[in-house]
């Protein structure tokens, strides 16, 4: 996977995919992080990317020229036969989730433009945009953090990213519903035993037991999750 971040910000890319378990899949070459810098292509003399908004209003927009000539220099870089997805970070997007990272996690090359200030002049966002979506309802200052937050998460659903694959597929979200509690040694701590189910060593009874506490963690916490999962879940 390519991932082309196109941001006024590239060292906010670059310091926090270099640690942890994306540095790692850098290193394995499964994943490439190419943080871009807008400010590059703007032809101002004095090299800004924003302006006023028309019909006035607080703040500054992104301004559409620098925006589209840094995504036709990356997009050329890649391919000129295929259109390359490209996803504008925005609060007023699809919610990002599990199955949208699924999704994109197939692709080969995904670019994200990363705004800031008041946003982006809308006329670009037209010409170049393939996916517009947010993180959560709540606004942010700019793109960079939305964009690390889904990379990390489609990162993880790489093949061979993870050391253990079982990990992805066993987590919150994979089957719709949130995961069940778990716990390590000791076996007793703060008078706090583990579950004797778990001390078993019965598999199946072990499997049902965690079924249980997902469905009983997801009606509590996640009652929008449960009504989905339940209804899909049905016995007509
Ligand atoms: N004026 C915009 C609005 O009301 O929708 C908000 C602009 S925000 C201050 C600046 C940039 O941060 C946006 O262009 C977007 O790229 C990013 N951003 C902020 N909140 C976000 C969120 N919840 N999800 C994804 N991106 C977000």
């Amino acid at each position: 996977m390519n991932y082309h971040v196109m941001t006024l910000f590239p060292e906010m890319i670059d310091s926090a995919v270099n640690c942890s378990i994306l540095g790692k899949a850098i290193e394995r070459n499964l994943i490439n992080v190419n943080a871009v810098n807008i400010r590059d292509y703007t032809l101002d003399k004095h090299k800004k990317v924003d302006d006023y908004t028309y019909g006035g209003g607080a703040g500054m927009l992104m301004a559409p020229q620098p925006v589209y000539d840094c995504h036709k220099a990356i997009s050329e870089s890649i391919s000129r036969n295929r259109k390359v997805r490209t996803i504008y970070v925005t609060p007023q997007g699809k919610v990002f989730d599990q199955d949208l990272a699924k999704e994109l996690s197939n692709e080969e090359d995904l670019i994200f433009l990363c705004g800031h200030y008041e946003g982006i002049d809308e006329r670009v966002l037209e010409e170049v945009v393939t996916d517009y979506v947010s993180i959560g309802d709540y606004v942010l200052t700019g793109g960079e953090l939305p964009s690390l937050v889904m990379m990390d998460c489609i990162s993880r659903l790489i093949p061979g990213v993870l050391s253990n694959e079982e990990s992805a597929q066993t987590e919150s979200f994979d089957d719709g519903l949130l995961e069940y509690p778990q716990y390590t040694r000791p076996e007793i701590w703060m008078d706090k035993r583990v579950p004797e189910v778990l001390l078993s060593g019965h598999h199946a009874n072990i499997e049902k037991w965690r079924h249980e506490m997902s469905l009983e963690r997801t009606k509590q916490r996640r009652p929008d999750l449960y009504e989905i999962y339940a209804f899909k879940n049905r016995k007509d």
